[in-house]
């Protein structure tokens, strides 16, 4: 990342002003107030009357020799035709509405472009330009809708699966930067952490007054990462730190849209999981457990002193490239709500009509969701699950948060389970899902006891509503951001 910019607007690579478009239409003004007509003009200059009228509607860019004889034939200062301001209201909104005419949003409508000249009526050409920027507008609107979002999320899956949730580039930098702080290898430490940042140039500073809407702050200009007070959260401050540094070392820009930001995120999550479980050690390790048939996620995460969930998501980076071990992996809450999940083993995620999986149910009969009823919470679940796209085992941890109780589950398919520890698990399952007489549609008697005498009143998912809040950082307070970094940066 370099310098902080403040938002552009992302698809408007604007040549340097004026554009061709806009000293056409200075070019055609200035003709007219001097009652010239193409015709002459053009001769003057030796031109053909049909090119001059090519560079007035701005559809050929003229030389600045050609300008500059055109500004001596109209005895006016060539600095006149370069003047980047539109001549008249009636010159901006025509250059405006020749825009609008020619952007693809438009093409697409296979309408036809009106002509635009001087028997086009003023009213027509307001209320064309009104009409164009207001589609526009609410084109910008709609791209900032959860429908938006959720295909931002499905096409980045695609990529992770595409890729078997594998990054060489992100495990090389990591590799890199590991190897500039001579880390011995194991678990990375808090220490550790601190070397990585001074090696590039940056201090972790903790604070106890973070902006709420925010995990980490960094001060490109004073090079701080402010990060929250390591016993104030619940989050591995290791991570955090890391996932800021993320940010420097993987060269983000600014995010220009929801895409980007999503992409970042994931990261600058696997760059922290990279560092957290450097692949040489973590390779070794499961290539060990896999020799013995005893993968274990728990190990996994014992090893390098990280969280269950961070353990299983880093499985998924290596179990196929270095094992050759398709994996899924999901998050639901209680109420079987996938908030995050990953696939290559072919398990079938329900998904909506975008082919989003956030926010949708998991099948009652899958592993993720039956370790919610056993007995005893804290210990590991493993099941086998019979569904339509093959048999899985599974093995899935429940996770107490502040905001309530989640299943962190890894499966694998059938063949690959003589590799994992709890295999010999007894439970097994039968999922018909997608049919809905599995478990979406309550059981008959119920359904003919209680139809049409229950009105429970629905709450709302709030994270998935918001997909996508405002701001260059979704959901960011950027005046509580400068407020902060004011308040912190070092004085003189
Ligand atoms: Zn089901």
């Amino acid at each position: 990342m370099t310098q902080p910019r403040a938002a552009t607007v992302p698809d408007e690579n604007r040549k340097p002003a004026p554009d061709a478009l806009t000293i056409g239409r200075r070019l055609r003004h200035v003709r007219q107030e001097a009652g010239r007509t193409l015709g002459e003009v053009a001769e003057v200059v030796g031109m053909s009357a049909s090119a001059l009228s090519l560079i007035e509607n701005g559809k050929r860019e003229p030389r600045l020799s050609v300008l500059t004889a055109l500004a001596d034939a109209l005895g006016t200062p060539l600095a006149d035709l370069l003047a980047t301001a539109p001549p008249s209201r009636r010159a901006a909104l025509e250059i405006r509405l020749e825009r609008a005419q020619r952007a693809d949003s438009y093409q697409q409508l296979g309408l036809p472009a009106v002509k635009i000249g001087p028997r086009l009526p003023m009213e027509a050409l307001e209320a064309l330009v009104g009409m164009h920027e207001a589609m526009a507008s609410a084109q910008a609107e709609r791209a900032a809708t959860p429908e938006h979002a959720r295909m931002a999320n499905a096409e980045l899956r695609e990529r992770m699966r595409a890729a078997d949730n594998y990054f060489g580039d992100i495990e090389e930098a990591a590799g890199e930067l590991l190897a500039a702080i001579k880390h011995p290898g194991g678990p990375i430490s808090r220490a550790a952490v601190d070397r990585l940042a001074g090696h590039l140039g940056y201090n972790l500073v903790h604070t106890s007054d973070l902006p709420g809407s925010t995990r980490t702050v960094t001060d490109m200009t004073h090079k701080r990462v402010y990060l929250p007070q390591p016993e104030a959260g619940q989050h591995d401050s290791r991570s955090l730190a890391l996932q800021a540094i993320g940010h420097l070392v993987l060269g983000h820009q600014v995010p220009a849209d929801y895409a980007e930001f999503l992409s970042q995120r994931v990261e600058i999550n696997y760059f922290a999981a990279a560092l957290l479980m450097p692949e040489r050690d973590a390779v070794a390790h499961l290539h060990d457990a896999k020799q013995a048939k005893d993968i274990a996620i728990e190990d996994l995460r014992d090893a390098f002193a990280v969280s269950y969930e961070t353990a299983a998501h880093r499985f998924t980076n290596l179990a196929t490239r270095h094992l050759d071990i398709p994996v899924h992996f999901m998050r639901i809450s209680r109420d079987g709500v996938i908030y995050k999940a990953y696939e290559n083993d072919g398990v079938s995620f329900p998904r909506d009509a975008l082919g989003a999986i956030e926010g949708q149910r998991v099948c009652r009969q899958w592993t993720a969701r039956r370790v919610f009823e056993q007995p005893d919470l804290s210990q590991a679940f493993q099941a086998y699950t019979d569904t339509r796209s093959g048999t899985y085992w599974c093995t899935a941890v429940v996770d107490r948060t502040a905001d309530g109780l989640f299943a962190v589950n890894v499966g694998v398919p059938y063949q690959s389970v003589k590799w994992m520890r709890g295999r010999e698990a007894t439970h097994r399952s039968q999922s018909r899902c997608p049919d809905p007489s599995c478990c979406a549609q309550p059981p008959a008697g119920l359904a003919q006891r209680w139809e049409g005498h229950a009105w429970p009143s629905a709450r709302a998912h709030s994270h998935l509503l918001a997909a996508m809040p405002p701001g260059v950082f979704p959901g960011v307070d950027d005046t509580e951001v400068y407020d902060f970094l004011e308040r912190h940066a070092p004085t003189g």
